[in-house]
């Protein structure tokens, strides 16, 4: 559905994206995660046809965002970082002036004015001035824009921004709900929110691509290897012969001698579990095991090891 090309966009000096490809299938929920500065913005104001690349191109749907930006926008609903709402006008007023702009009339137009009023939750609100509305519900608001037309492709650029943690729930199921009939990208540049709502994501760092997959995915390429803790009821020397002998061990790091019982430290060359070996290794010797743990990455290992640590602490 969408097909990004080889992007590349600078702001003077400022290198902004650096040949950035990427593709997102009809109905997936597509995360760009960054820290601030990444290139997210820039990313999705050149799907937006908002700004133009220097170099590359994307598509969405049929249309090349560079030679057809107008229908680019027919089918394209977005919600920007700081949602683009008029504080003075009533949300009604405000909503009813999106309609007109996107020359919807008629039988069409209650349609999706009563469709958005449902789904984004502002039937309550709908004569008050958005200048008076909460962070959350303008939020809403700005998403009604962007869905009023009924676009195949939602482009929103952090939707969770400021919001407190039950406006946040109730952001994501919205976009959850409006992922089964559509294609969404959201960037973020939290890890656990672009996890917890993501199929795909994107991890950009300084314009360039750093990560690419699902969460698993990504996790999988980055464990060249498996690490796990053993701990067994046996004297360290005995463990460390024993495991000498397993050929797919490349290292182990005595962690713990106390009381009889050996903490060490398993380290295979490659990515498939070592537990079994270890528990009939026990076995065979006859050893009390009191721990076989393995080593899996947290989000946050995920993200640091692939994002520049002191850009991330800026
Ligand atoms: P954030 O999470 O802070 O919104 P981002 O990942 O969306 O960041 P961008 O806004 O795309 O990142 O910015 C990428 C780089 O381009 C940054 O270094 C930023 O300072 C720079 N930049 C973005 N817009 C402009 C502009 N209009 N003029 C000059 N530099 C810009």
């Amino acid at each position: 559905m969408i097909e990004v090309q080889g992007l590349c966009m600078h702001y003077g000096p400022t290198v902004a994206l650096d040949n950035v490809s990427f593709t997102v299938k009809k109905g997936e929920i597509f995360g760009l995660l960054g820290p601030n500065g990444a290139g997210k913005t820039t990313t999705m104001r050149i799907l937006a046809t908002h700004i133009m690349p220097v170099k590359g191109s994307a598509k969405i749907g049929d249309f090349n965002v560079l030679e057809d930006p107008k229908k680019v926008r027919s089918i394209l609903g977005y919600l920007p970082e700081n949602a683009p709402l008029y504080p003075e006008m009533e949300v009604a007023e405000y909503l009813n002036f999106v309609l007109q702009a996107r020359n919807l009339t008629g039988n069409t137009k209650k349609k999706r004015l009563d469709w958005v009023l449902i789904h984004c939750g502002l039937k309550n609100v709908y004569h008050r001035p958005i200048g008076d509305l909460s962070k959350g519900y303008r939020q809403r608001v700005g998403l009604a824009q962007a869905l009023i037309h009924d676009p195949q492709v939602l482009i929103l650029d952090e939707p969770t921004s400021g919001l407190d943690p039950v406006q946040i729930m109730s952001i994501r199921e919205l976009i959850k709900e409006l992922a089964k009939e559509k294609t969404i990208i959201l960037s973020t540049h939290i890890l656990q929110e672009a996890a917890a709502i993501s199929d795909k994501l994107l991890i950009i760092d300084r314009g360039r691509i750093v990560g690419k997959g699902s969460v698993d995915e990504i996790a999988q390429s980055l464990q060249p290897c498996t690490t796990t803790r053993f701990a067994v009821r046996t004297p360290a020397s005995e463990v460390k012969n024993s495991l000498s002998k397993i050929p797919k061990i490349v290292k182990t790091e005595i962690l713990n001698e106390k009381e009889g019982i050996t903490d060490i430290l398993v380290e295979t060359s490659t990515k498939d579990s070592i537990w079994e070996d270890l528990s009939s290794l026990a076995r065979m010797n006859g050893w009390d095991i009191k721990e076989i743990r393995e080593h899996s990455f947290s989000l946050e290992d995920i993200f640091l090891s692939l994002v520049d640590k002191e850009r991330v602490e800026k």
